[in-house]
């Protein structure tokens, strides 16, 4: 049998951007005609280069590759639909490996979060209603494995006020909404921002942010576009390194060549064909309340996916934190020890959370795997919470150079440089060059652009910390919970056998159900007081 193979090099990804349109990039006040090769873009599109790079390497090809559910053909993982409980365990594992190797954000995985989100929720719906998103879904799908795609989710809108409803807003495209539904397709109108890795991708997937009362049905859509699509503005935030010149390549941390894009999308009264729409409140607003469950089956999915690339970040932070007390010379002291564990303890923990949520997962009706929802916030929740506790150990066992380093440049000055170099001896077992380069690169992890990035997307990615607070007690079997209180009080008589997953698993679809009966609960009182 002949497996047939749509995976793209690095390179072959790189060209297939240059392939695109010219899309319409504003950076520094400017609009910039070529992302690919622009200096400050370009170390950002290395990131996600590496998801089709390390496809090709056979060490990395079983967590990086899989078989297509709807071809059988060999895929990248980051375009595939979790089937079982292997495959989130995978998908977990790749995301951490990946993001140990660019100290951060892979950024590949937003898009494929999206696209699993969608493939649960346009079945319900279809099931539901009789719509064909499904279908739209299915056959968007194959065209996205077929040509090894990238893609952006654009969930978070700019929202505006933040206790009004979308229908409520003064602004009232402060949420993405359809503005008009034709027989071809739709018109939107609206902005997201926050949207990770837009200006390299080859597509946008958009989908709602929050759940969505009857009277926000315009705001209720999804749908996915080409980056380079006609009426899409995209206004980029890189956070990246200073690049020194005369320095050898050899004394330059591999982090240098890394970075990460940030985008304000503008949808500007955007047409969106009918087979690329996954759902539509305006044209009926029975479709409403799945904004709702694709919002908070997306932010699911992203936030399993955090439990795989926030234990890498821990451990790329730990990993500094053991490196720089051994060269400070401070490696073996108590409070180090207890610094470095608390670091390591915690990927450990949030890792395990997302583990144990793919152990617990149940199977969407569309055939998806769906990750435990409980586990998964705990992890997630767990891992913003210490966020910036590991960046503050770090720079507690640093020392204030990594803020303070001369750059890199200074060090190979002909007149100044050696004369600096012998001042950087720490531990008389580590040469000063090597000291410099865990300066540096800690300087790049733990003080820089990128590192600030990465902490406010530690805490706030996915949905913010009272997000995932609201997503696990929602779903809480509390009542039960508190019955073994009431046993060892006294107050009730037995105790069931009580385990809270043996007999609760819960996914995003619980919400559903609950969303369900409050609007038939709803309509009965409509009709009763007519
Ligand atoms: C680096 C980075 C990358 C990101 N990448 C993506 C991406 O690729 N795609 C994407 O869609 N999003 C992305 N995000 C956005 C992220 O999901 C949001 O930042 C997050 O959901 C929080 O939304 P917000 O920024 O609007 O903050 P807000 O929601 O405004 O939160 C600010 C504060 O207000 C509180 N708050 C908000 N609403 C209420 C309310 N009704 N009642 C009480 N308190 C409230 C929150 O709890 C929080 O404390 C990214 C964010 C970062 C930082």
């Amino acid at each position: 049998m002949v497996i047939k193979m749509t995976l793209m090099t690095g390179n072959e990804y790189r060209e297939s951007l240059r392939k695109r349109k010219p899309l319409k990039i504003y950076l520094l006040g400017e609009q910039i005609k070529n992302p690919v090769d622009h200096p400050i873009i370009k170390s950002s599109i290395n990131s996600v280069a590496l998801t089709y790079e390390l496809a090709q390497d056979p060490k990395y090809q079983d967590l990086m590759t899989t078989k297509s559910s709807l071809t059988g053909n060999t895929i990248n993982r980051f375009c595939h639909i979790h089937q079982s409980k292997e495959d989130l365990f995978k998908k977990q594992r790749m995301t951490r490996v990946l993001c140990h190797r660019v100290s951060g954000c892979i950024q590949r995985c937003m898009g494929i979060d999206a696209l699993n989100a969608l493939s649960v929720i346009t079945y319900e719906c279809d099931q539901a209603l009789g719509t064909k998103y499904y279908e739209n879904f299915i056959n968007f799908l194959k065209y996205f494995q077929e040509n090894d795609l990238a893609g952006s989710c654009a969930s978070t809108d700019v929202k505006g006020d933040r206790l009004k409803r979308p229908s409520e807003q003064e602004n009232p495209d402060a949420y993405l909404r359809v503005v008009e539904t034709r027989e071809d397709g739709i018109i939107v109108r609206g902005a997201k921002c926050c949207i990770t890795n837009t200006p390299y991708v080859h597509e946008i997937i958009a989908v709602p942010c929050r759940m969505m009362m009857p009277e926000d049905h315009d705001y209720a859509v999804a749908f996915a576009i080409p980056a380079d699509w006609e009426g899409v503005k995209l206004l980029v935030r890189p956070a990246y390194y200073h690049q020194p010149k005369n320095v050898p390549e050899n004394m330059k941390p591999a982090a240098l060549s890394l970075g990460d894009c940030e985008t304000f999308i503008i949808f500007d009264d955007v047409f969106v064909p009918k087979e690329r729409v996954f759902l539509n409140g305006h044209a009926d607003n029975k479709q409403t309340p799945f904004a709702g469950f694709l919002a908070l089956m997306f932010a699911h999915y992203h936030r399993h996916s955090y439990t795989g690339c926030k234990a890498a970040m821990s451990e790329v932070l730990g990993s500094a934190a053991a490196l720089v007390a051994e060269y400070n010379g401070i490696e073996g002291v108590s409070h180090v020890k207890d610094k470095i564990s608390h670091i390591l303890g915690t990927a450990e923990l949030v890792f395990a959370a997302g583990e144990s949520s793919a152990l617990h997962s149940e199977r969407a009706p569309s055939g998806t795997q769906v990750p435990d929802e409980i586990l998964t916030n705990a992890g997630r929740k767990l891992a913003g919470e210490q966020i910036y506790e590991e960046y503050k150990i770090l720079a507690d066992l640093s020392g204030g150079l990594i803020a303070a380093l001369p750059f890199l440049d200074t060090f190979y000055n002909k007149e100044v440089g050696p004369l600096a170099m012998k001042y950087m001896q720490r531990n008389p077992r580590v040469t000063p060059e090597n000291v410099l380069k865990c300066f540096k690169g800690i300087e790049c992890i733990g003080c820089s652009d990128i590192a600030g990035l990465l902490q406010v997307a530690g805490l706030h990615g996915g949905g913010s910390p009272q997000m995932e607070t609201i997503a696990m007690m929602g779903r809480y079997p509390l009542e039960k919970l508190k019955d073994i209180a009431k046993y060892l009080f006294g107050i009730k008589k037995n105790l069931k056998r009580y385990e809270r997953q043996e007999d609760f698993i819960v996914t995003p679809r619980a919400m559903l159900e609950k969303f369900r009966k409050a609007l038939i609960a709803k309509q009965k009182r409509e009709q009763k007081s007519k």
